[in-house]
């Protein structure tokens, strides 16, 4: 400290003042002190009565230059006193701006308390209101008291602080304060702090304490008014929290019912949030049921009507299937509609001739170039008869796309052409075409077909197929049958005929001039073109660049080729049609309708693919216990061949999940975890090994990454190309899992004669077979009046004191049984030889 001090008079050398800052070095607060009192003296009246209330450190004796500190010379003495005034001038403009501040504030706070309370009105409820008005009324009250007070204090203020010069400053300052005063509480309040910082004298300092006080009391009243908004916002609270009581049903009086609007299937959560009710009080509601479901899980909606009243909620059946509103649904007149081909389907047991017939009625070569002859691949083709009737002809493989096809509600065959073989007779499938046709309610006609063969006996056809319930005419029935041969071509003319004559008689018809429709009658991935359906047009036409939804796809259409090859602008009624420009894949037997716009098409296909996904859940969630573990038990008892199946074409894939299906019996099953359309992936893999399942690929290879993964992780890829070869190994596969079953043959009886203790055998009986043989190997029961008694072994077998293998009946021998010795003469024994028998899926 004193080293700087002593530094300090030499870093200022050669100033003037070096001696008296050493001097008056006890001054130095003085002086700052000084800067203080100036401040305070302002408002004093006069200079008298400041020396009375001075302090001795207060230099009211400035003007004194007795009373004068050292060293102060008076240019400095004039220089504060000019300061001083100037300070009393400053400090009455302060008094005078501080009540005008005053004012503006009380404006202000008025002025927001307005705004409280018209909020706290909005806020409150009605009974709060009524309360806040008689905080109001009083607050108000006070309020005006308040202001009287300060009145009374702003008027004295300026009258005794300010002197007559610094008056004039105030006006004007007052006047530039105004527009200010625009912006409440903000630029007066500036004004104030720059101003009214520095120097403040002790009684203005009162008066002023007072006005604040005064502007303090009003903030209060302003917290008051604040204070009532808090009760105001407890009050809200309170009221949420009612609500919510409400919503959970605690309030079960005051229960609002809902119109729950109920979907086909439905998430517990979403059905909890329809009804404003808590998930998890739906999921325990949905226990005492039986269901067992998470919140994520979907329920079906006659489930959800149960819950839903259950809550006392009103259940509103609404479907989602809304968005498929937009689907033209014209109802067609008579007017608007033209006669279309008939869609014919050739149906028949295998090898009768299908390919062959449908392959001559088109005089192209499809039969050769198929593998096994088996009709593998769904296609349609259109023919123009000699006559120039146009006849559209499905080929499908089997029964199966066409019953699948009928069963997603497609029902695309105008006409059954039923082949038999006249070599050979009625079949199974021939039987169950006849079902299928009857059950579709398609009118049939009978090809007989082979008619050139010389052992060809339609005769015998026909009244085979009288047993069928198929009265064919020439049995004076009402089907028409024609004998063909495909492979001459004799009676196809006739058989065109006969099926023009069919659809004239259906008398088919279409409205060609509407938004189209059509049927998949096959799908595929194509690697060049992307998805691929084959689609049989049944209303409208349908055009290049029609937007359309289909299944669960949409799509605007690239291209349209026809069954030769060609590409075409627009497909009619009654036309197969190769459609490009596909979103994905659809399956056989999906429906194409063309909409208006792309973001319907999109919305319609998002909605299918939800729906079909949620039923897939509903079904598949764990329903009632009971039914929970009738599966367990079902699938203990079941052995299941699981396996994955890749194909060339929708068709075939559909074809080979069929007849897996109807491998096994009771025991033993197929599953087909996955099956689809396309090489073999490594997913198809992953999926395969998961379930230690063969791959399957009919018609189609695994790619190379596949392969790879196949081999490394074990899984089975087998390669087929006829239908009836895959079929024979999946049942021998799956017959691998029957389990032997044990047959017992009896071999032998024999009778004990009497019974006796050999040291170190035991008791020995002495027997006579009676019958068939006695083997040491085999099986032996004990049996006392008919009764079993002890099942066992033989420990020894002999025959006049040798050990034998067996003894022919009418013999006499010497019997111990391995661990039992209860034998009595009299008794019989069974002999019995087991074995294993391996059994065969039929
Ligand atoms: P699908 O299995 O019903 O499609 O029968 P296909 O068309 O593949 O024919 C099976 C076999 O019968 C083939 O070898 C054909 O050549 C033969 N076939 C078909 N139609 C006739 C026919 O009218 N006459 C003779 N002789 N053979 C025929």
């Amino acid at each position: 400290m004193s080293d700087t001090d002593g530094k300090k008079p030499l870093g200022l050398g050669g100033t003037p003042r070096s001696g008296q800052v050493k001097q008056s070095f006890s001054h130095g607060r003085t002086k700052s002190v000084l800067v203080e009192t100036k401040r305070k003296r302002v408002v004093v009246p006069k200079p008298g009565v400041a020396g009375s209330s001075s302090t001795s450190s207060s230099p009211s004796h400035l003007g004194d230059p007795s009373k004068r500190p050292a060293g102060i010379s008076d240019a400095e003495m004039e220089r504060r006193l000019a300061a001083l005034r100037n300070a009393k001038a400053r400090e009455a403009e302060d008094a005078a701006k501080r009540a005008e501040e005053d004012r503006i504030r009380e404006e202000d706070r008025q002025r927001r308390r307005d705004d409280i309370e018209a909020k706290e009105r909005e806020e409150r409820e009605r009974v709060e209101a009524l309360r806040a008005k008689a905080e109001e009324e009083e607050r108000v009250k006070a309020e005006a008291a308040a202001a009287a007070k300060r009145a009374e204090e702003a008027k004295r203020a300026p009258a005794s602080a300010a002197p007559a010069p610094a008056a004039e400053e105030v006006n004007t300052r007052n006047q530039s304060a105004a527009p200010a005063g625009a912006k409440p509480g903000l630029s007066p309040r500036k004004d104030r702090d720059r101003d009214g910082g520095g120097d403040r004298d002790r009684n203005a300092k009162a008066k002023t304490d007072d006005a604040r006080r005064a502007g303090k009391l009003t903030l209060n009243e302003a917290l008051a008014g604040e204070g009532g908004r808090t009760r105001s916002l407890a009050a809200m609270k309170r009221k949420q929290e009612k609500a919510r009581q409400k919503a959970m049903g605690f309030n079960k009086p005051e229960k609002q019912v809902r119109d729950v609007q109920l979907p086909e299937t439905i998430v517990v959560q979403e059905l909890a949030n329809r009804m404003a009710e808590r998930a998890a009080d739906v999921v325990k509601s949905l226990m005492k049921m039986g269901m067992m479901v998470t919140m994520n899980q979907s329920i079906d909606a006659d489930t959800a009507e149960l819950v839903i009243e259950e809550f006392g909620h009103r259940a509103v059946r609404v479907s989602d299937a809304d968005v498929e509103h937009v689907i033209d649904s014209v109802v067609d007149t008579s007017e608007n509609t033209v006669s279309r081909p008939p869609i014919i389907t050739i149906m028949g047991h295998v090898d009768h001739g299908k390919t062959s017939l449908l392959d001559a009625i088109r005089k192209t070569s499809v039969v050769s170039g198929e593998a096994g002859g088996i009709t593998q691949h769904i296609g349609a083709y259109q023919v123009t008869t000699d006559n120039g009737a146009v006849l559209t002809f499905l080929d499908t493989p089997g029964h199966a796309a066409f019953t699948s096809m009928r069963a997603r509600g497609a029902q695309v065959t105008d006409i059954v052409v039923l082949v038999v073989a006249a070599d050979d007779a009625v079949m199974p499938q021939t039987i169950e075409a006849i079902k299928h046709a009857k059950a579709a309610k398609v009118p049939m006609i009978v090809a007989i077909n082979k008619i050139d063969k010389h052992e060809a006996d339609p005769n015998k056809v026909r009244t085979d197929l009288l047993q069928h319930e198929v009265i064919v005419e020439k049995m004076s029935g009402d089907v028409l049958d024609v004998e063909v041969s495909a492979k001459t071509g004799l009676g196809l003319d006739e058989l065109l005929e006969v099926i023009a004559l069919q659809a004239e008689i259906l008398d088919l018809k279409a409205n060609p001039n509407r938004a189209a429709q059509g049927a998949v009658i096959e799908a595929k991935l194509d690697v060049g073109r992307g998805p691929v359906a084959t689609v049989l047009v049944q209303h409208g036409t349908l055009k290049r660049g029609d937007i359309f939804v289909v299944g669960q796809q949409w799509g605007k259409v690239r291209a349209l080729i026809n069954d030769k090859g060609e590409r075409i602008d627009e497909a009619g009624p009654s036309v197969p049609v190769e459609v490009l420009g596909l979103s994905g894949t659809p399956e056989a037997g999906d429906v194409l309708n063309v909409v208006e716009t792309e973001a319907q098409a999109r919305e319609i296909a998002d909605y299918r693919e939800k729906a079909a996904k949620d039923k897939r859940a509903a079904v598949g969630a764990a329903t009632t216990l009971e039914q929970l573990m009738a599966k367990a038990k079902a699938d203990q008892s079941v052995s299941e061949l699981p396996i994955v199946v890749k194909a060339d074409v929708q068709g075939s894939a559909e074809a080979i999940v069929q007849a897996m299906e109807k491998i096994g019996n009771d025991e033993v099953r197929v599953r087909v975890l996955h099956y689809g359309v396309g090489a073999i992936t490594e997913s198809d893999i992953g999926l395969a090994e998961a379930s230690g399942a063969p791959v399957i690929g009919f018609n189609v290879r695994a790619n190379a990454s596949a392969r790879q993964s196949a081999n490394q992780k074990g899984v089975e890829i087998r390669y087929y190309s006829v239908i009836y070869d895959l079929v024979d190994d999946v049942k021998a596969a799956a017959s691998g899992l029957l389990k032997a079953e044990v047959r017992e043959t009896f071999i032998g009886y024999a009778q004990i004669k009497e019974v006796f203790k050999v040291t170190g055998v035991g008791m020995v009986a002495g027997c006579l077979v009676t019958e068939g043989i006695a083997r040491r190997s085999a099986g032996v029961r004990l049996l006392r009046d008919n009764v079993v008694i002890h099942e066992g072994t033989l420990k020894t077998l002999k025959r006049f004191k040798d050990e034998v293998k067996e003894v022919q009946s009418g013999q006499e021998c010497g019997m111990a049984f391995e661990r039992y010795e209860d034998i009595r003469p009299g008794d019989v024994i069974e002999i019995f030889e087991r074995e294993e028998v391996q059994r065969k899926l039929a």
